[in-house]
């Protein structure tokens, strides 16, 4: 008896020295010093301008085509000189392809990316923004309306830095491809996927893509108040699943034991109650090697202890709906249609399910495990609207470029701690895995927590400062590349 509480303390003290050690010993990746700062001025005027152009995206046939063209010339009026220099195609009528021949053709191309195109402003919403949507109005330093952080503050930063360094002279020695695509919020199929096909074709090879996606967050990540500069490294997959059954149906003052929407329904409840499991993705093993050594000392030991502390951390993060979805493929009933009066018995019922998958999970694994799990003859189960695409390859975190991107990021803002990170969203990054196994998703724009639910929101908008910053990230980032 002795004996074995001697051998269970031995053992107990021999995990904590274990675990103390490895919390002592956690530290950050280190970073090489910070690039030179190139800074740039901007009063912001662009952004607002660029704002009051209704470049929502919609299918073709419902498109207002001449905002798009409107747009383009406002850009060829604002930037005359990179207008000049770098030339400029134009790709499915709206997307634009730029090019900036660097003079050292044995340094691959630098490729930034961007989307012209916005969402659409709800209605029902227009009444509760502090400025209308489309006037681009500074208040409070802020510059207001749809796209000021997502996507135009990032596209006109870009062009902003470009005229600016040739206006001081600057000549590159490593090409610059710009690629500004018009459809990213409906899927990126005419603009994004078209222009990286080009490229490829055209045998481009791209030292890096930098799009949209990771950001500078502040008072976002759990248990870090500070800024954190999220370089997202992969995306999540999408697809969405139709469950539907059609049986017969009748009144409803003799109902079969079973019909078509209470078919639907156990099917639905089955898959609710079977989440998928939470699990650490390459992207978010390297947040936590990242971040991990920068938390309070409890959570900076579960970090640096993941064999041991996994479920902490993970309950941790289930706690927000951006934190769970972090760790597991999530599953969300969307649509569910049914019924058509109070004594009729339904004779076809459809539900749809989405679900954002983490790297490895792909939709016809997903598709498998619902049928299985659903295992109902009377009830379908099939891929919905035909769409579905895997989470992205991932972009490794430990290669020289990431850390090149870092040090622009870090030339503008010393303080921040670097992460790589994975995007919940879809993002137009991932057409461009064919012209390098380097896609790091970034915009320098600031967000605090209660920007998030501005994008796509209402009051949409960007701090002045925090646009100028983007400015020189960007100029930074080029010139020293
Ligand atoms: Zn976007």
């Amino acid at each position: 008896m002795k004996k074995s509480i001697l051998i269970v303390t031995l053992g107990l003290f021999v995990l904590v020295a274990i675990v103390l050690f490895r919390t002592f010993s956690f530290t950050a990746p280190q970073l090489s010093n910070a690039l030179p700062l190139v800074e740039l001025k901007s009063d912001g005027k662009l952004l607002s301008q660029a704002i009051t152009y209704e470049t929502i995206s919609h299918k073709s046939e419902m498109r207002n085509d001449s905002v798009f063209v409107a747009f383009h010339n406002f850009l060829q009026d604002s930037f005359p000189k990179l207008h000049k220099e770098l030339s400029r195609e134009v790709v499915n009528e709206h997307s634009l392809l730029y090019t900036w021949k660097g003079s050292d053709p044995s340094k691959k191309p630098l490729v930034l990316t961007g989307h012209m195109d916005v969402v659409p402003v709800d209605y029902a919403s227009r009444n509760d923004w502090d400025a209308s949507p489309f006037s681009g109005e500074i208040l409070d330093g802020n510059i207001y309306g749809r796209g000021a952080i997502d996507d135009k503050g990032s596209l006109i930063a870009i062009m902003e830095s470009i005229e600016n360094l040739i206006s001081q002279g600057f000549e590159p020695s490593r090409t610059l491809i710009l690629a500004f695509g018009h459809d990213e919020e409906i899927g990126g199929d005419e603009g994004a996927k078209e222009m990286s096909r080009i490229l490829e074709e055209r045998g481009t090879e791209a030292w890096m893509v930098i799009d949209e996606g990771g950001t500078l967050a502040t008072g976002i990540v759990p248990g870090i108040d500070g800024t954190v500069a999220l370089i997202g490294t992969s995306e999540k997959g999408y697809v969405s699943l139709e469950v539907s059954a059609d049986m017969g149906g009748g009144h409803s003052s003799m109902p079969e034991p079973m019909n078509a929407l209470e078919a639907v329904n156990r099917a639905i409840y089955k898959l609710k109650e079977n989440p998928l499991p939470d699990r650490f993705s390459e992207p978010i093993l390297g947040f936590v090697d990242y971040i991990g050594p920068h938390l309070p000392f409890v959570q900076k030991m579960a970090f640096a202890n993941t064999w041991l502390f996994k479920p902490i951390i993970f309950n941790t993060y289930k706690k927000s709906a951006s934190g769970s979805a972090l760790v597991h493929t999530t599953q969300v009933v969307t649509m569910f249609n049914s019924g058509l009066k109070d004594n009729v018995v339904p004779t076809r019922a459809r539900a749809v399910v989405n679900y954002r998958l983490l790297p490895g999970d792909s939709p016809e694994v997903i598709l498998g495990r619902a049928k299985d799990l659903i295992n109902d003859t009377v009830v379908k189960v099939t891929i919905y609207d035909d769409f579905e695409v895997s989470a992205s390859p991932i972009s490794d975190h430990s290669s020289s470029e990431f850390e090149f991107l870092a040090q622009a990021i870090q030339a503008v803002n010393p303080e921040v701690i670097i992460s790589p990170y994975l995007v919940l969203g879809a993002t137009d990054g991932r057409y461009y895995y064919n012209i390098t196994d380097k896609v790091f998703r970034f915009s320098p724009i600031p967000l605090k927590k209660d920007d998030l639910s501005r994008i796509h929101g209402v009051n949409e908008r960007v701090l002045i400062t925090g646009y100028a910053k983007s400015v020189s990230f960007y100029g930074t980032l080029i010139k020293n590349s």
